[in-house]
């Protein structure tokens, strides 16, 4: 606290993201980044754009990247939004969309987030809750709200929803914007893209941060029609105009292009997950199905704060959220196969440890 500090400032409780330490021999399964590195393209295409060019301005609606999305969704340029980050693409759609008289609505287990955005613009909202197994349901989103925000797959569970949910809820809410959070659909969900053409009040938000391995970099997007868009345009340009760099833009365009790449690496993660699964499963572990670049687990018999610390203890950082109904369930980051196994290793020490 502050005498210095506008009022808003103490009311905020900010996002806590996952820890960012470097310690030797670190295995780091906390932060759902991607094990291998961006496309060698994307980083050559970086270091080009390393000249004297940087003493300009990047243009500030990044056309060149929005063209090279836009062609691959079968949208228009100007059906698609770019930002630093899908976090600041999230942040202008609750200002900008997501605030009305009626609550939002997102579901009770979800990306923590959320929460912290609707207190920063001072909008009600209401937590939805998932089923004993962790699932969303869509038929509990219908009752009377301003809008409706869910990551799908859902965060921090890796549960996907099929592309009828998203069609019914769209259709029970009509009059409502619907942002669906698609941070992790590259490793196992349905984009829900192509619906943006038939529903005016869909907007789709997805990230280079994963799949793209480009979570330095700083590159999200939205796509919907031509009112949604305008809205998250006349956010940013309140707010800072030239959110990405000519460096992040040269960069993306390069990831986005070499789809060889993406595919290549999307598939060891999605294998890697696969190999996980099941060695967690032969630990005693509750491994919800998903469809992300991360597993959601919980031991049958160990606390879930134990097997965090004691995977600390061996230099191996796993994210835990310390609520109900999941205290007991670990978010574990697909790391390379190397680094899954130790993980595995650690956790049977924990699991059957030695006399
Ligand atoms: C990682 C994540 C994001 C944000 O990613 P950026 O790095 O800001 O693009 C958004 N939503 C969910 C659910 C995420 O897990």
């Amino acid at each position: 606290m502050s005498r210095f500090w506008s009022p808003v400032v103490s009311s905020l409780t900010p996002y806590v993201a996952g820890e960012q330490v470097v310690l030797p021999d670190l295995v780091k399964l906390n932060t759902n980044e991607n094990p291998y590195g961006p496309s060698p393209q994307a980083l050559a295409a970086i270091r080009e754009a390393a000249t004297d060019v940087l003493r300009l301005y990047p243009d500030p609606t990044a056309l060149r990247l929005r063209t090279a999305i836009a062609r691959s969704h079968g949208v228009e340029p100007d059906q698609v939004f770019v930002g630093n980050g899908s976090d600041e693409v999230l942040a202008h759609s609750f200002a900008a969309l997501l605030k009305h008289d009626a609550p939002l609505l997102f579901p009770d287990v979800t990306y923590s987030f959320y929460p912290s955005w609707s207190r920063l613009y001072g909008i009600t909202f209401r937590e939805v809750p998932v089923d004993e197994g962790l699932q969303v349901r869509v038929a509990d989103f219908r009752q009377p709200c301003g809008a409706i925000i869910l990551p799908n797959p859902n965060a921090p569970t890796g549960s996907a929803l099929p592309l009828q949910d998203i069609e019914a809820l769209l259709h029970d809410h009509p009059d409502q914007p619907v942002v669906i959070d698609e941070a992790y659909v590259d490793f196992g969900g349905t984009s829900a893209v192509p619906l943006v053409a038939r529903h005016p009040n869909l907007l789709v938000v997805q990230t280079f941060s994963k799949s793209r391995s480009l979570a330095g970099l700083r590159v999200g997007f939205a796509i919907g029609q031509r009112p949604l868009i305008e809205a998250l345009e006349r956010m940013r340009d309140s707010f800072n105009s030239y959110p990405l760099d000519r460096l992040a833009i040269a960069g993306a365009v390069a990831a986005w292009e070499d789809r060889g790449w993406f595919e290549t690496q999307r598939d060891r993660v999605i294998a890697s997950r696969e190999r996980l699964a099941g060695a967690l499963r032969a630990l005693g572990f509750d491994v919800l199905p998903s469809a992300a670049n991360f597993l959601f687990a919980r031991h049958a018999t160990i606390s879930g704060e134990a097997l965090a610390a004691g995977l600390r203890a061996r230099s191996i950082l796993v994210r835990r959220f310390a609520r109900p109904p999941i205290q007991d369930h670990l978010r574990i980051s697909i790391g390379t196969d190397a680094e899954c196994d130790r993980l595995v290793a650690g956790l049977a020490e924990l699991v059957d440890p030695p006399a």
